[in-house]
Parts: C-alpha cells; structure tokens; sequence
C-alpha cells in the first residue's frame, strides 16, 4: 500500500494528512497558519514523524496563492506575490522537498481540490469540469480535456469583473487589487463588510442572499460560457448555508436564458451545479491528490 502526504495550506490554517486514500488516512492535524518558518516547520516535523514509521511516496501542497506552479520555472513551488503579510516570495515546496527528500506537488488550493474531485468526489468520469470555493476567498480551478488547466500561471476565477449595478449595491467591495471583482463582492469579508454581521449569522430570509445568489451566479454564467464545463462543483464555507445552492441554479438559469441548450442546464440544474463529493474534506483530499499526481509525473 501506498502512502501520501497532503498538506491544505489556507491562509488561516494548515491541514496535513497521510494515507492512502480518502477512506484510509492513518493520521491528521491541523494548526493556525502563522509565519512561514514557524507553520511550514510544524508541517515538516508531522510529516517527518509519519515518513519515519511509514514512508511517504510524496507529499502534495494545496495553497492558497498567488503562486507558482510551473515546474519548469525558477520560482516553482514558491507563494508569489500574496498580500498576506510574512508569506510573499516564499520557497514552500522546496522546503518540505529538502525535508523529506520526497517529490513534491504543488498547486493552488482549488486546482488541488479539483483533483481531488476528479478521483473520488462529484466530478468522477467527468474530462472537463471546474471547482470553485466561495470562502474567505474566492477561487476555481478547471479540469479541461482531463488536465489541470495552468497556461500562463493558474486561474484566478474569483477576479473576474462583474457588472455592478451601484444604484442596487453601492458597496463598492474588498479586494484590494480591484474593488468590486466576484472575490471583493461576494467572498465572505465582503458580505461581513457590507451588512455587517458575519455570513453564517444572516438569517435566510435576508436580502444578503439575493444578492450573493445573483454575484455567483453571474460568476458561474462567464465560466459556462467560457469552458463548457460538464458540471460545476462549488464548496467553501459560504456555500453551507443549504438555501443558496438552489437561489444560485435558478439565478444561473434566468441569466443564460435558454441559449445554452444542454439538459444539464436545462432541465438537471440540481445535479450540474453541486456541492463537493468530498465536502469539507475537498481541501486535504485535493492535497493528497496532488501528491498522487507528482509521484506519477516522475516527481519534481
Ligand atoms: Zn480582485
């Protein structure tokens, strides 16, 4: 039996796990993420631990980004140009690489999760689909022809602009890079800011929900018009609220209007935009997943 390494590195706290498999891990923990020596060191002393009485075969990092996924850059395995403060030009993959002598693979946090999906969770037998979280952040990653779609560097979903009717919202959003993208209108800061009270507290019946419902939805409309996905997989922490799943399917429908003619749309909306297979799980498995897909692609 085979045994990996997963580490879901969010920009508030660290999930590593070993196994085999989704239904096979022999050992997990989590802590806050604070400054890199100090979180990537607790990583590296858990993982080291497990690798002494098993080995691992590799080890997969799902972060949260910017970062570099291109194995063939200088600045592979590294987190860019994040604003989150310590955390800029940090080499993540190469030191859990030198710390455990293992492969190493590295993704942003969706792309893992996307795999993930792909292997064992709602996405199965599907070659071109898109996971997106709505959280903290907002972010998607895209299976097209079976492959993590990469090019230039990774998808940046949640950036995407969105028509912004102020005379309906004047709040003018939270990204700081942009304003009012989906991730400064719709991610879960954005909510607290606008209405003031943290997502999980409004009541279903608020207006909050409408809103939202319309962002993503308007979200989902450019990313099925612009890959065709077979199914759209959508997880994070502001998607538990088990009233908004079906407002954004019907936001969606009312948005394309009829012009994509696909039954999935159509007719089997309750089954094209879904929450993970996985569920809160989506993030680590994804992770272990990435390490899976290194050790087959020889390794970096
Ligand atoms: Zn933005």
């Amino acid at each position: 039996m085979t045994f990996w390494g997963g580490i879901e590195a969010g920009g508030t706290k660290f999930v590593c796990a070993v196994g085999s498999a989704p239904d096979n891990l022999s050992a997990e923990t989590r802590f806050p993420t604070t400054t890199p020596e100090e979180t990537i060191g607790r990583a590296i002393a858990f993982f080291a631990a497990q690798h002494a009485k098993t080995p691992l075969a590799a080890v997969g990092i799902a972060a949260f980004g910017p970062l570099d996924p291109n194995p063939a850059s200088p600045t592979f395995g590294f987190i860019t140009n994040t604003p989150k403060p310590g955390w800029a030009h940090t080499d993540f993959a190469a030191a859990i690489r030198r710390a455990l002598g293992v492969p190493v693979g590295f993704d942003t946090d969706v792309n893992g999760a996307a795999l993930g999906e792909l292997r064992w969770g709602a996405a199965q037998g599907l070659d071109t689909f898109v996971y997106m979280t709505v959280g903290s952040g907002i972010g998607g990653g895209a299976v097209v022809n079976g492959r993590l779609a990469h090019g230039l560097l990774h998808p940046e979903m949640g950036h995407m602009c969105l028509p912004h009717d102020r005379q309906r919202d004047p709040f003018p959003g939270v990204c700081p890079f942009h304003g009012d993208c989906l991730e400064g209108l719709a991610a879960g800061p954005a909510l607290e800011a606008r209405w003031g009270q943290r997502a999980e507290t409004l009541p279903p019946d608020h207006p909050a929900w409408l809103l939202e419902a319309h962002y993503l939805a308007l979200g989902l409309v450019n990313v099925i018009c612009t890959l065709s996905p077979q199914r759209i997989v959508v997880g994070g922490g502001v998607m538990t609220q088990p009233h908004l799943f079906p407002l954004v399917r019907r936001e969606v429908q009312t948005l394309l209007n009829g012009y994509v003619k696909a039954p999935a749309i159509l007719e089997q909306i309750d089954s094209y935009i879904v929450p993970p297979g996985l569920g809160d799980r989506a993030g680590v498995l994804g992770a272990l997943a990435l390490a899976q897909h290194a050790a087959e692609m020889g390794g970096v």
